[in-house]
């Protein structure tokens, strides 16, 4: 059957695909170890799936209005005035299926074909498919290691044109597991005001922070940024929720109502007994939020101790998210197994074959010359494919 150009010029989600074949291959047997995931290893906490439990015997099986419960959105607001000192009302919050459907839906309603949309490089590696999907331009920001794969405002100054409509940050960032400064938000939102163009600011990892790191939403930094910025944010992550599918979005009434009028034709409201969970969520104290970091941060540490002694590799330590993004490609030029490595795939892709361990390429990311690991894998698990890592490129380099 013929499909559409628009779906044509999409490529598949690699990060699911990746995360599904490491699952797939362990469910056969396999002895794979995986460092795709992106999604926290830990069980939802109990007192949620309790909540969830609960809200299906009291008969909340039906639809709600399409922007969500109203008790959510007001536990939203209340959690953005406690956690980032944003003050929201419910109107200006709308619940979606997963952060991934904020992301799409302000996209949507803030591009028309032809717009330019700021995206800085890495990426998470949906911003640039669902601005082809609304067949606007992404006009990608290059970065270096040495910064923290982090934009400045300067870059940004000079990759603004007439036709820029948004930019996308992203903060604590997948894959880098950067977080952007407040002085350096600050010059970012001076710039965006400048132009006048919007924000869409992406801070699903918001809770994950680590040694002291403390995130900053733009939208806080002042009210002229806050007018012009789309928080979104969401339960995955901090949570363990990646398969309730529950994210959220909070900003300017009119594009937060337009975003709505969207998702009322496309898929109604979030899932009911996910928002009875959600509220739950929030209204906690967050103290398994809490022991999940505690975790985090202890495998994260360990995790780079160890990187830290592999010769020929490079990484910036994250400060948030769960992912180290690491240069692999003074490796690159290596044969294996009659195959020369000269690009992230084909690095992964021996990887997996020789040492059955599983890593996303940074060409997912825009990053072609890194790997992407991430530390959301137990203790004993992370060990283990630490060593096939180490063995893998004590094989390239003795085929360099
Ligand atoms: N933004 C970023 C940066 C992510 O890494 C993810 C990963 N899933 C999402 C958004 C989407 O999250 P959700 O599960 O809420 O759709
Ligand atoms: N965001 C996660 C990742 O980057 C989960 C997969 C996805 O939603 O793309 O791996």
């Amino acid at each position: 059957m013929k499909l559409s150009k628009a779906v044509m010029k999409l490529g598949d989600s690699a990060t699911l695909a990746l995360n599904s074949l490491g699952k797939q291959l362990r469910a056969q047997g396999v002895d794979v170890i995986s460092f795709a995931a992106g999604e926290p290893d830990f069980d939802t906490p109990a007192f949620i799936r309790d909540a969830a439990k609960r809200a299906m015997d009291e008969g909340h099986t039906r639809y709600t209005a399409v922007a969500g419960l109203l008790e959510l959105r007001q536990e939203i607001c209340r959690r953005f005035a406690q956690d980032t000192g944003l003050e929201y009302s419910p109107e200006q919050v709308l619940v979606s299926c997963g952060a991934k459907q904020c992301v799409f839906g302000a996209i949507y309603v803030l591009c028309d074909p032809g717009d330019r949309v700021v995206i800085p490089v890495p990426y998470w590696l949906s911003y640039p498919e669902m601005v082809k999907a609304v067949d606007a331009e992404a006009i990608f920001i290059r970065t270096e290691e040495k910064d923290e794969y982090k934009i400045t405002a300067e870059q940004l100054d000079r990759a603004i044109d007439d036709r820029t409509r948004a930019m996308l940050i992203n903060s604590p960032g997948n894959p880098t597991g950067s977080i952007y400064t407040e002085d350096e938000l600050r010059a970012i939102g001076e710039v965006a005001e400048k132009h006048d163009i919007a924000i869409i600011s992406d801070e699903i990892y918001e809770k994950l922070v680590y040694d002291g790191a403390r995130h900053v939403s733009i939208a806080a930094l002042d009210p002229r940024f806050k007018a012009r910025t789309i928080v979104i944010n969401g339960l995955s992550k901090a949570y363990a929720m990646t398969g309730w599918r529950l994210g959220y979005a909070a900003g300017p009434i009119d594009v937060i109502k337009a975003m709505g009028r969207l998702q009322g034709q496309v898929t109604s409201n979030a899932n009911t007994i996910a928002q009875k969970a959600a509220t739950v969520a929030l209204a906690g104290d967050d103290r398994e939020v809490r022991a999940m970091l505690d975790e985090f941060s202890c495998r994260k540490t360990h995790l780079v101790n160890r990187l830290g002694h592999v010769p020929g590799i490079s990484f910036p330590v994250p400060r948030g998210a769960f992912y180290v993004l690491v240069d692999v490609s003074k490796y690159y030029g290596a044969t294996v197994n009659g195959a020369r490595i000269e690009d992230s795939a084909a690095f992964c892709k021996a990887c997996l074959d020789t040492e059955r361990l599983l890593l996303i390429p940074g060409e997912t990311f825009g990053a072609d010359n890194c790997v992407r690991f991430s530390f959301a894998v137990s203790m004993e698990y992370l060990e283990k494919g630490l060593d096939r890592f180490e063995r893998f490129l004590e094989r390239l380099s003795s085929k360099a």
